[in-house]
């Protein structure tokens, strides 16, 4: 059943079923109540990678696991190291465990985010440590868990495991949007960090499925992957892990936050795609169902 406080959902089998697997970890819109942000909740969802989960739901019905956040990527970002902490936003500006910037701060979106995408600080208050902590052990540690036990046992199973990061992305960069303001993005981009988090031809075939369908693809352009496909991914063992941002214009109105008449159509390519992903894994696996 559905709770909308757990941090998080899984869907589709319990069991490992497939060696393809999908987290969607921006698309909570739960607002936990100590939260004690300055704007309104409608503005906190300006980080939100809105309906990315229903848009990937379809590919349950093959078998294919999906784990999405039900908080809010402005609350904790789970596509971030636990340790990328932005002291700006804290109570002294000392964070006493491991510190590990991503450099993401400088934008305002280390693992908590400090503004929105125009530079609007998200609080009037600095946060102290131990409310960081509790963040990080109730909604981001159960996310990477989860996602990590997932990997483990479908690559036990399989001898491979594809993993696909889902989010969205704004049709326009805002004022503190990667690459710079104002920049048109492409109808998708994929993020290996380089050829770093799966094999290359991985990212090629997913390239050339959706080019196929139509979209203008680009690769590390300018979304490379975050700490989810660099978290957990060791193609040369066979775990390959991909980021995938598809431009919120093709599905959705986004002032108005609602879903337009392109949903259906994208939601039956990103299945197609699916589809595509389970023979291009079939045909690697090492291990028998
Ligand atoms: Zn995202």
């Amino acid at each position: 059943m559905h709770d909308p406080t757990a941090p998080l959902q899984q869907h589709g089998p319990a069991e490992a079923a497939q060696p393809l697997l999908l987290d969607s970890p921006h698309s909570g819109r739960h607002f936990p109540s100590d939260f004690g942000a300055a704007v309104s909740a409608d503005a906190l969802r300006d980080g939100e990678d809105c309906f990315v989960d229903e848009l990937w739901q379809p590919a349950c019905e093959r078998g294919v696991w999906l784990l999405t956040a039900n908080f809010p990527r402005t609350y904790i970002d789970a596509n971030r190291h636990a340790a990328d902490i932005d002291l700006e936003l804290l109570e002294g500006g000392r964070w006493p465990g491991e510190h590990r910037p991503s450099g993401k701060a400088a934008i305002g979106k280390a693992l908590l985010w400090r503004t929105l995408d125009d530079g609007t600080p998200i609080y009037a208050r600095k946060l102290g440590v131990a409310e960081v902590h509790e963040r990080i052990a109730r909604c981001h540690a159960p996310y990477h868990r989860a996602l990590a036990e997932r990997i483990a046992a479908t690559h036990a199973r399989f001898g491979i495991s594809v993993h696909i990061d889902c989010h969205s992305m704004n049709a326009v960069s805002g004022a503190q949007g990667e690459g710079g303001a104002g920049r048109q993005r492409a109808d998708i981009v994929l993020g290996d960090r380089d050829g770093t988090t799966c094999d290359p031809a991985l990212t090629a075939f997913v390239r050339e499925v959706l080019a196929g369908m139509g979209y203008e693809v680009r690769v590390n352009d300018p979304f490379k992957g975050v700490e989810l496909v660099r978290a957990f991914a060791d193609p040369a063992a066979g775990r390959h892990s991909l980021q995938l941002e598809v431009n919120k214009r093709l599905y959705m109105d986004e002032p108005a936050r609602a879903r337009h008449g392109g949903f259906d159509r994208l939601q039956r390519n990103l299945l197609a795609l699916v589809d595509g992903l389970l023979e291009f894994t079939r045909a690697r696996r090492t291990r028998p169902m």
